[in-house]
């Protein structure tokens, strides 16, 4: 039993529960990986204020130690099912159950990959999820994006702007995405598209990815494009389906919740990644994480008048 748990030590669950600890709560972080979430796996980290240059895993690190030196509990336990019970919501995971009388899901999401050779290793070394974190490290060289929904497109054009190239790779002869988005990179005299086509395998030196084998679908024959970035943009997919039986999530499994992180649970605030946004983002993360942290806390004291 404890006053708030947070569900996911990425950086909105660990700041929740720094803001919950300050408030003078008894909080436990139930973490199913390692405490960080997506942004340990940045080695250069350039857009976060008052600390440009940072290593991922360095502020992943320092943020983790911050909250326990606060005296949070942190598990590594993935959580399965949630349920209410005699007025608490009560968590399961494999280890065991644990009830408060708040909770924060700060969940985050999923990259779709490609799945492709190297993709792995090569991230942070030319293979990118994310345009507006690592677009500015590319300034002046060849980039391709791969995708054919409006993140694609939106992160083509961001990308068009600072890069000498921009190939826009999509396995469909018709985008999904708004075709006003479709019209700007037409316009663009730096942007190529490469559409029927696929990403077959990823071309790297010492120093990170040098090229991409695209498969020609039509054609049926392979051609090189050298490519100093691979932004993929084929999908996110948000950590809420153990939670959706109880919280309301918008059509692509993003929890509903608005900027006081509320969601349609009394008692249950959603921060970060995982909530329905507009950006998703190191920055909008820790924001999510201080109210949620500061509204659970705010619950608790609520119930207990
Ligand atoms: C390679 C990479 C580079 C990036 N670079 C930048 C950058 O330069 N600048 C920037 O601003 N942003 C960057 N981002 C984005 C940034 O990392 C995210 O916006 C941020 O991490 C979101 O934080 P979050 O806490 O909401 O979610 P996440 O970081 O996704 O953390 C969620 C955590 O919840 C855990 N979890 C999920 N489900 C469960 C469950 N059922 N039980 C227990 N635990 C669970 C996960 O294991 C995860 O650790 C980058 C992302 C990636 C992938």
């Amino acid at each position: 039993m404890y006053d708030v748990i947070v569900v996911g030590g990425g950086p909105a669950g660990l700041t929740a529960a720094l803001y919950a600890a300050r408030a003078g709560k008894d909080v436990l972080v139930l973490e199913g990986e390692s405490t960080g979430g997506q942004i340990q796996y940045s080695p250069l980290v350039d857009n976060y204020p008052g600390l440009p240059g940072m290593s991922g895993a360095a502020f992943a690190q320092a943020l983790t130690e911050q909250v326990q030196n606060l005296g949070v509990h942190v598990r590594t336990e993935e959580v399965t099912f949630l349920r209410t019970q005699n007025g608490l919501l009560e968590l399961t995971t494999p280890q065991g159950r644990y009830s408060a009388p708040a909770l924060v899901l700060a969940t985050g999401v999923s990259h779709r990959k490609l799945g492709l050779q190297g993709e792995d290793d090569l991230i942070g070394l030319g293979v990118s999820y994310c345009a507006v974190c690592d677009g500015a490290f590319y300034q002046g060289r060849p980039v391709a994006v791969v995708g054919g929904g409006d993140t694609a497109l939106q992160e083509a054009l961001f990308l068009s702007a600072r890069c000498s190239k921009v190939t826009v790779i999509h396995r469909r002869d018709l985008f999904r995405g708004e075709s006003r988005l479709v019209q700007q990179l037409r316009e663009k005299n730096n942007v190529e598209f490469r559409l029927s086509c696929t990403v077959e395998a990823l071309q790297s030196g010492p120093e990170g990815l040098t090229g991409l084998t695209l498969r020609d679908l039509k054609e049926d024959k392979t051609l090189e494009l050298p490519a100093d970035g691979l932004f993929v943009a084929v999908g996110q997919e948000p950590h809420s389906q153990v939670f959706a039986n109880l919280v309301m999530t918008d059509d692509q499994g993003y929890f509903l919740a608005g900027e006081d992180c509320a969601t349609s649970l009394p008692g249950v605030f959603a921060a970060g990644d995982c909530r329905v946004k507009s950006v998703r983002q190191l920055t909008t993360a820790v924001g999510d994480g201080a109210v949620a942290g500061l509204a659970a806390s705010a619950y608790v004291d609520g119930r207990q008048n």
